[in-house]
C-alpha cells in the first residue's frame, strides 16, 4: 500500500504492509528513496498514522458472530477478549483487514465458530 514518504517533500511514495506472521500482526514500512533505501518493521499493532492510512485506503473490516452461532457467543467473546479487544468494543469489533483476520484465526482456534471478515466501509 503506498504512503507518503517522510524524507521526500516532492510526493515520493513509500510502501506499508500489514501481514500475519507466526500468528502475530507484522508490519513493514519501506522507503525506496532517491537518497537511499530504508525499512522499518514491527509487531502487534501498526503505528497509528499508518494504521489510519490502511483504514482509509483499504477500508474498515468487521468481525461478527455468524448467524446461527449464538450458542457459542460466550466462547466467541472470550476469544476476542483474549485477543486484546477491549470490553467496551466487544459488540462492534472493527479494524484493519489484517487485524480482523488475526482475530478470526484466534476465534477459530478457540471455538467451533468460523467467523467471516467483512468490509464495513
Ligand atoms: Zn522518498
Amino acid at each position: 500500500m503506498p504512503v507518503s514518504c517522510d524524507y521526500c517533500p516532492d510526493g515520493h511514495t513509500a510502501s506499508f504492509h500489514e501481514t500475519i506472521r507466526n500468528g502475530l500482526l507484522h508490519w513493514l514500512l519501506t522507503y525506496d528513496c532517491p537518497r537511499g533505501w530504508t525499512e522499518s518493521i514491527g509487531w502487534h499493532r501498526s503505528p497509528e498514522p499508518f494504521r489510519q492510512a490502511v483504514l482509509a485506503q483499504e477500508g474498515t473490516y468487521r468481525l461478527e458472530l455468524p448467524d446461527g452461532a449464538g450458542s457459542h457467543r460466550v466462547a466467541f467473546l472470550k476469544a476476542l477478549r483474549d485477543g486484546g479487544v477491549p470490553r467496551s468494543a466487544l459488540d462492534r469489533v472493527a479494524g484493519t483487514r489484517t487485524e480482523m483476520e488475526l482475530l478470526a484465526a484466534r476465534v477459530t482456534a478457540a471455538t467451533p465458530v468460523r467467523c467471516e471478515v467483512t468490509r464495513a466501509g
